[in-house]
Parts: structure tokens; sequence; C-alpha cells
């Protein structure tokens, strides 16, 4: 059997609970422009099927007859300003969630590459990143492919970045998207869903737990190896998580 040789990981709601901080910077942005648009937890998890920030507020005023109709550039120019806010808030603290740090330096260590695989915007990792303190060997962010998740497009583009088989990475996703887009790359996943994420359809993952797990406070197994139980997320268990996907 082959090595576990990388991690990949997503950004939003897996690395950081960071969806309540986007949807106060993007609610904001439309009060400074003078939109009357705000979008209240409800809304703004519907929302979250729409991946994107410019493509986020563009699906939204497509079904908001009472909106004003904006330009490309002006919906673009709405969310620079919605990145910069972010940015500012973020400055304010975020941790990131437990187990997610003692797991990349675990994995660091034992000689593993990490990748961050995000349909965020290259500036919000860029922030992101900096703000929880975490380094990555490889961050794809944004646009670099034409379509984002769930289309498995990133993820292939990261195994070939590393050079690597699907089999030999695991990924750690928060949602249904991302659990597809690793998915269908051949790769298998672990989820820890987010605020957000907690009731969607995880049938294709290798793992469900609540969270990564510390060693006192280890996580709720949903699906997967030891499900019903309490485990830490190591290298070990990612073994595992690997041995039940290809099974
Ligand atoms: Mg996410």
């Amino acid at each position: 059997m082959v090595g576990l040789k990388a991690l990949f990981f997503d950004l939003d709601g897996t690395l950081a609970e960071t969806e309540e901080l986007h949807r106060w910077a993007f609610n904001q942005a439309f009060q400074e422009a003078g939109l009357p648009v705000f979008w209240d937890r409800a809304t703004y998890k519907d929302l979250l099927w729409v991946t994107g920030g410019k493509e986020r507020i563009r699906h939204f005023l497509d079904g908001c007859p009472a909106c004003p109709s904006l330009s490309q550039e002006e919906v673009a120019r709405l969310h620079r300003r919605k990145n910069t806010l972010y940015a500012l808030a973020l400055r304010e603290g975020l941790a990131p969630r437990p187990g997610v740090r003692r797991l990349l330096e675990e994995a660091r260590a034992a000689g593993l590459r990490l990748g961050l695989v995000t349909t965020t915007s290259p500036e919000n990792a860029e922030v992101l990143l900096e703000a929880l303190g975490l380094r990555f060997d490889l961050v794809l962010a944004g646009d670099v492919v034409p379509r984002k998740k769930p289309d498995p497009a990133l993820y292939l583009l990261a195994l070939e970045r590393f050079g690597l088989e699907p089999q030999e990475a695991v990924v750690v996703e928060d949602s249904r998207n991302g659990l597809l887009s690793a998915h269908r790359a051949g790769i298998p996943v672990l989820v820890t869903p987010s605020l957000y994420t907690q009731d969607q359809d995880y049938r294709e993952a290798g793992a469900v737990l609540e969270h990564l797990g510390e060693p006192g406070e280890p996580a709720l197994v949903l699906r997967g190896p030891g499900q019903g139980g309490r485990r830490v997320v190591d290298l070990g268990y990612l073994e595992e998580v690997r041995e039940w996907s290809s099974t």
C-alpha cells in the first residue's frame, strides 16, 4: 500500500469558522453602498451553495426583484470592499478550529506536504492564513481553474502540482461542495462540518467528525472508523480513513 504523502485542507469553515465574518463583511459592504440588502443567517446558509463571493452577490441580485441591477464592475467593486472589511475584522482575532494546528504540525514533522485548496480569493486566503498563523506548501485559491467546487478541477490541479496519485492524499473539508470536489478527484475525504454545514449529506466521505479533536477534547465520530466513539484525528487515524475509503 502506498503511504500518505500529502494533506489538503479547505479554508472557510474547515481551518476556522470564517463564514460569520464573511456574512458580516457582505452586509457591511451592502450597507455602505446604500443597497437595501441584508443577509441573515438563514439567507446566507442558502447562498453558501454558490461558491465565490462575486458569484454569490450576482446570484442573490438575480433573484431579488426589489434590488437594483448592478454591472459586473459594480459587483466586483462591492466584492473588493467586502474583502477589505473582512480583512480588517480578521485582525480582531480568529482561532483555528480544534486540532487544526496540531494535525498540521504532526503532518509537517512527518514530512507530508500540505496544500490549501479553496475557492475564496487569493487575497482572503493570504490574510486568513496570516491571522491564523498557519503555513502551507501550496495554496490554490480563487480563479486558478475555470470551474469551482464541486467540480474536481481544483483538487486535480493540487494532485498534479504535488505529482501525486489521489490515494496518496487525504482531504479535510467542511461542506458537501468540498466533499464532492475532492471525491470526484478520487481523494479520500474527512469532513468536519462547520456552523453552516451540519445538516448536509456526507455519504461519500471516508469519515465525518465534529472536528479534528485535541488530546483533552476528542471529537465525536459521526461516520467512518471508530463510528459512535470519540477520536483525536492524527496521521494514524487518516491512514484508517484511507483504508475505509478504498473498501
Ligand atoms: Mg468550506
